[in-house]
């Protein structure tokens, strides 16, 4: 406790991350995603790979569930679905995905916060440790003052685009909660790809409640941190994934200039 959180401000606690030594685990270090971001920001809400598979290459991640039913947050091997209603169930090998990112989380770095922080002062702290070009796995376990989550809710065909589906996204807000966020710290150019900056998943201790974090304030906690240098995507061979027009314009026409 020599970093009195008497003062308050966070400028003047320096946080001492530790190294933890990493395993030889040859399966840790590498980003095993199903379908993109765009194709989901595009309305595919059906995927092919079910969880069962996806667990081979992960136990840690988050993702949504076919027909955009709820948000999947999974650590130490055990993934939950987190529905419409905020309820979590765990999730069973049959059930099938339109995008879901794993990694195995193997932590590299740690830190235990005792002081209160805000999301953008534990956001902060994080890319402060992190790598903003590589992939980061982050967990953070703790109490929380306040969580304020999202859950998507159940679409019927025709799909419409994400930004529609999440205008009737139910939130709920957890306070005094014990629980974990789980997630990643995904590079600017991965935009599209998957979620460029953080994107994490909240699921309360007791495993009955979560959703995807919107905002929290961490009382105390553990912060821990993994990096990804290798991606992997398994890209969808649907009819509707094929026939999408994923052109960005302004994209383009960077990418025009440059290369010609
Ligand atoms: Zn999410």
């Amino acid at each position: 406790m020599e970093n009195s959180p008497a003062f308050g401000s966070l400028a003047m606690i320096q946080p001492t991350w530790h190294h933890v030594s990493g395993s030889n685990d040859r399966r840790a270090g590498e980003l095993y995603q199903t379908s993109l971001m765009s194709a989901l920001m595009a309305g595919i809400y059906d995927g092919e790979a079910t969880y069962g598979q996806i667990r081979k290459y992960g136990d840690f991640g988050l993702g949504t569930f076919n027909d955009l039913d709820g948000e999947m947050v999974g650590f130490d091997g055990a993934f939950y679905q987190l529905r419409w209603d905020g309820s979590a169930r765990p999730v069973t090998g049959d059930q099938k995905t339109p995008f879901a990112v794993v990694t195995f989380f193997q932590p590299e770095q740690e830190l235990e916060v005792a002081n209160q922080m805000t999301k953008s002062e534990l956001l902060a702290m994080i890319e402060k440790a992190t790598d903003a070009n590589l992939f980061n796995a982050v967990r953070v376990d703790g109490i929380f003052d306040e969580v304020r989550t999202r859950t998507v809710q159940r679409q019927a065909r025709p799909f419409p685009p994400l930004t529609e589906a999440t205008k009737h996204q139910a939130e709920k807000v957890f306070t005094n909660v014990e629980g974990t966020l789980a997630g990643f710290r995904s590079p600017a150019y991965a935009q599209g790809i998957g979620v460029a900056g953080f994107h994490l998943h909240f699921l309360r201790q007791d495993k009955q409640a979560g959703g995807h974090a919107l905002d929290y304030r961490l009382r105390a906690g553990k912060v821990q941190v993994c990096t990804v240098h290798n991606l992997r995507v398994e890209l969808p061979t649907s009819t509707e994934f094929l026939k999408t027009n994923f052109e960005d314009q302004a994209l383009n026409q960077k990418i025009k200039a440059a290369e010609g």
